[in-house]
């Protein structure tokens, strides 16, 4: 109804990828606004408007199709129509690796940023939320790129607002957020005055009071609050979550700090693991006895091949950077980004070594054949970007062998960009696995398990040239394997001949 219709919020999400997609469906549904999902990638767009999805992401394609067919949500490639009839802009492009130092390139960013300042609305206020993960002063920058970009009456906030959705269950998790984190600007030395104005906020909100209400910027800081306020509410209400508003230098180094303890935890894990392996100990009992401990919890402590994904990397590399360059380096998360490289090229040799039995000599990996199941960096997603398993695979060819590979997601024309065509992709686990000599499984994918248990040791052995699997994701027990005809190699547990 139309009395409906001028209330609902209008937002423009620049970036319509992993986040920006999940986001902009998220809001329209959850907070019933109007979300215009804008990219400057065109062939996304029309993908979008003719209804396909350019991501895989469970319950997304149900989400983006309700909320088309029923008005809140659309998709253009227009930036400037969007943000002039936007009262909420959301920058959600990537920031990926710089090539070469590690730091987070944030070259798209800018370049939203004066293209919203450019065409900011005016006279009339717009807010600007970077929901981008980015170093800190990030937000500085895009604020003084919006002003020097924007016209003359238009009148504009830029607050901070990272994202801890994870691929893989990106819309149960924006929907159910464990917190949602909101960076306002705040003059330090104010943060004595208690400012009485937003006490009204409907919410219990963890809040700090930012600015008084006798100080220039006021209005904005305001209207910022509101409509954060206006757009999360709904979102808090049903999950729970706590909004916290801080300043913007803590909201864009919380990102990272949670990216940087995640990271810690699997690579602790993943060296636990090689210790059990001597040790004659199983990492599974050891980690699930650790995690039963609140003060450590269970979660991130599964040991594998390294983690990978377009976050966990770049964002460790890019907090070592930000670190260095603040003159307080962080040994721990630079320790923890060496272990994972390291770790990576290690699980990459020990299945060579496993083609290449007792000999041990690398030579012999050449024109050998090696059976790959996964390519994703985890399950239950199609990205393969800095994905461990690309990475092992890269290896393994390097040294000759010869790999066919499935994956139920990844899509095979960007697995081809980066490895070239020396990788055979295959459409099941049966043609990865026939004539292989070794089988290894390098993702978590329930359909990789249900497909070799389908088969049976029998089936499976059948089918490869030597019975040898490495499971470099601990899918089955070792005893599964005991009495199979298989040798069973897994990760941080005993090996079964
Ligand atoms: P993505 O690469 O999937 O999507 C980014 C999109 O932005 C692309 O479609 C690109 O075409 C578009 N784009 C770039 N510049 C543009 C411009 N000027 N105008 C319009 N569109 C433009 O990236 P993503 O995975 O969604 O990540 C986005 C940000 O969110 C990154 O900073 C990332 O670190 C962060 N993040 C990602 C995740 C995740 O799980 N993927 C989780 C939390 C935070």
């Amino acid at each position: 109804s139309t009395r409906e219709d001028a209330v609902l919020l209008r937002v423009a999400m620049i970036g319509t990828g992993y986040v920006g997609l999940v986001s902009g469906a998220c809001f329209a549904d959850a907070a019933h606004c109007c979300v215009v999902c804008v990219d400057s990638n065109a062939q996304k767009i029309d993908a979008l408007k003719r209804g396909e999805m350019p991501i895989f992401e469970p319950g997304l394609a149900d989400l983006v199709r309700r909320n088309v067919q029923e008005g809140r949500l659309s998709f253009s490639t227009d930036l400037a129509a969007a943000v002039r009839d936007a009262q909420i802009v959301f920058i959600a492009v990537g920031t990926p690796s710089r090539r070469g130092d590690g730091h987070a390139d944030l070259s798209y960013v800018f370049r939203a940023a004066e293209a919203i300042g450019k065409s900011l609305r005016s006279p009339g206020f717009t807010l600007i939320v970077n929901k981008s993960t980015v170093p800190v002063g990030t937000a500085r920058r895009v604020r003084e790129l919006v002003q020097r970009n924007c016209a003359p009456g238009a009148s504009f906030e830029v607050v901070s607002n990272p994202e801890f959705l994870r691929q893989g269950t990106a819309v149960q998790d924006f929907m159910y957020p464990e917190r949602v984190v909101i960076g306002m600007w705040e003059n330090r030395f104010q943060r004595q005055h208690e400012c009485t104005a937003f006490r009204s906020a409907p919410l219990h909100l963890h809040e700090r009071r930012f600015v008084a209400d006798t100080e220039p910027g006021f209005d904005t800081r305001k209207n910022a609050q509101t409509l954060m306020t206006q757009l999360y509410t709904p979102i808090a209400r049903i999950s729970g979550a706590p909004v916290l508003f801080t300043n913007v230098e803590e909201a864009e180094l919380v990102k990272y700090a949670a990216n940087a303890f995640l990271a810690m935890k699997l690579e602790f894990a993943n060296e636990i693991a090689d210790l059990c392996e001597v040790a004659g100990a199983d990492i599974s009992v050891v980690t699930h006895a650790i995690g039963l401990d609140a003060r450590i919890g269970p979660d991130y402590l599964q040991a594998g091949p390294g983690f990978g994904g377009s976050c966990l990397p770049k964002d460790t590399r890019a907090l070592a950077r930000i670190a260095q360059e603040l003159w307080r380096p962080c040994r721990l998360v630079e320790t923890v980004i060496e272990g994972n490289e390291a770790r990576k090229r290690r699980i990459a040799q020990r299945i060579a070594l496993a083609v290449v039995g007792n000999s041990a000599d690398m030579n012999h990996v050449y024109g050998r054949c090696i059976g790959v199941l996964g390519l994703t960096f985890k399950a239950h997603t199609d990205d393969t970007r800095d994905s461990p398993a690309v990475f092992i695979v890269r290896e393994l060819v390097e040294l000759g062998a010869k790999v066919r590979a499935y994956d139920p997601q990844a899509n095979h024309r960007e697995v081809h960009q980066i490895l070239g065509e020396d990788v055979e992709l295959v459409c099941s686990a049966q043609e990865a696995a026939r004539g292989a000599d070794v089988l290894a499984v390098l993702t978590e994918w329930p359909e990789i398990r249900q497909a070799c248990d389908a088969l049976g040791p029998e089936g499976l052995g059948s089918l490869m040239r030597h019975r040898v699997i490495f499971d470099a994701r601990n899918l089955w027990r070792p005893e599964d394997w005991l009495h199979s005809g298989f040798t069973y190699h897994s990760i941080g547990r005993p090996t079964i001949y």
